[in-house]
């Protein structure tokens, strides 16, 4: 039995979580290696020190690294005592070290004024590689026998800093290289998550929040039998518990639903974290590290049919509602395609995208703070036809929300629209666009931004109050 266990920012980050840490992968038997993030925080803290050296204030920099060079001192004080404290000089050491080399490229970046994406990636790495040592520490004092592991000796990507991409193959041959033999003689690996290395051995990132990505591709390359992503919730919850006060934890996920939540804002696993581990049929779980006993989240390659048809009820706020209308549009090929290429042009993400089909109109869905940019781009686009009133006008409606059921229950389930919108309709919530998938996976809609819990709630109590409730 091999297991990848991914430990999060919150639960690396305090002496509780990390005794609890100890205990959880104590627990585990067979091979195991350990992925942990950057303390809470200290990714969000290199951000700002990056910037500030940018702006070309050194010191203000090199503040914020010495601040958190004392945060982990201070856990690590937490952690041993005074007594034990010998047991972490190693880490200690590597703490120091990593400081100074990250103040000496914070100072760089100052003189310059210049930030790289690669030196940004070299500034971000050092909470995961302060980290790391200091989890292998305690668990070895605790009498679980562990080393600390750069990444960069392990996850080969390319060299696209920020969002580097993983090269799988070179990846499996550093992996069982580099790890293997640790498993094998019971020492358990402490890998850094969220960082790799190009072929050069510069060191990269695989984007923010990737530590998961990590703990999926080395579940893959290792062939694990499971991969355990501790965070500090229970799972995925049927709806955003704030809202909903009755959200129950969903036991039971299939990669599509997980990724059509992600996608509209849910806080679990990056979509693409998950990937390499299903593709081979290895069991990801999502669980707590601070109640490790409750049952989690199971994400599965395959369809979970569990008798609901909405599985969970999800809403993204913040947006801007773009409407493009005119009895001239009709008919007009190439038309829908000058929309989105001005879109292009101006960067804008799209979230939602919703016809007519007398083609008068065409509505999107963007961020807020890009909906006027956006209006002004397609009013230029569209200068001919506003004139020949062939487009009447380019609106815009914001705030607005997207509100999402998700189920794979829903697929082929007759009526799910129709009770979706009568709940709505009961809790006087006015629907300005609908979106379905062909999929049938999902059914989107937008509403006014004041109007988005209201209908999280309806939508929900329709789904999960009544006989379909899964087990
Ligand atoms: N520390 C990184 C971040 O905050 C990676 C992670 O937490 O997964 O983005
Ligand atoms: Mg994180």
């Amino acid at each position: 039995m091999r297991t990848i266990l991914k430990f999060g920012g919150t639960s690396v980050a305090t002496k509780a979580a990390l005794d609890a840490l100890v205990r959880i992968v104590a627990e585990v038997s067979g091979e195991r290696a350990v992925v942990v993030s950057a303390t809470a925080g200290t990714t969000d803290a290199l951000v700002s020190a990056a910037e500030i050296a940018r702006n070309g204030d050194g010191p203000g920099a090199e503040r914020i690294a010495r601040e958190l060079e004392a945060k982990h001192r201070a856990l690590v004080v937490d952690l041993f005592g005074r007594d034990e404290l010998p047991a972490a000089m190693e880490a200690v050491r590597e703490l120091s070290a990593i400081t100074e080399r990250t103040i000496e490229l914070l100072h760089s970046v100052a003189l310059l004024h210049e930030l790289t994406a690669r030196t940004r990636d070299a500034i971000l790495s050092y909470g995961e590689r302060v980290c790391a040592p200091v989890v292998a520490a305690l668990l070895s004092a605790r009498g679980v026998p562990a080393t600390a592991v750069s990444a960069a000796t392990v996850i080969a990507t390319d060299g696209q800093f920020g969002n580097a991409n993983p090269r799988l193959e070179e990846t499996r041959t550093q992996a069982l290289a580099v790890l293997a033999p640790l498993l094998v003689k019971g020492t358990v690996p402490v890998v850094t998550g969220f960082i790799g290395a190009t072929g050069d051995g510069v060191i990269t990132t695989l984007g923010r929040g990737a530590s998961d990505y990590t703990a999926g591709i080395l579940a893959a390359v290792l062939d694990a039998d499971q991969c355990l992503i501790y965070t500090d919730v229970s799972g995925v919850m049927s709806a955003d518990p704030r809202t909903v006060k009755d959200a129950r934890p969903l036991p039971m996920l299939s990669y599509a639903e997980m990724a059509e939540l992600a996608y509209f804002g849910a806080k679990i696993l990056h979509p693409r974290a998950v990937l390499p581990a299903l593709e081979k049929r290895i069991p990801v779980r999502i669980l707590n590290t601070f109640a490790p006993a409750d049952h989690g989240t199971t994400i599965s390659g395959s369809a979970v049919l569990d008798g609901s048809v909405v599985k969970a009820t999800t809403s993204l706020g913040g947006l801007g509602l773009v409407t493009v209308q005119g009895v001239g549009m009709s008919g007009v090929p190439g038309f829908a395609a000058r929309v989105f290429d001005t879109c292009a042009a101006e960067n804008v993400s799209v979230l939602m995208i919703s016809q007519s089909s007398s083609e008068n109109s065409i509505c999107l869905v963007v961020p807020e703070d890009a909906s006027g940019r956006l209006r002004t781009a397609l009013e230029l686009m569209f200068r001919a036809e506003l004139q020949r009133h062939d487009v009447e006008r380019v609106s815009v409606e914001a705030p607005v929300a997207i509100v999402a059921a998700v189920g794979e229950g829903m697929r082929g389930a007759p009526g799910v629209a129709g009770r979706v919108f009568g709940a709505l309709g009961r809790a006087g919530v006015n629907v300005m666009a609908i979106a379905q998938g062909s999929s049938e996976l999902n059914i989107s809609l937008v509403v006014a931004e004041r109007d988005r819990d209201g209908a999280v709630l309806a939508i929900h109590g329709e789904f999960h109050s009544g006989s379909d409730r899964p087990a």
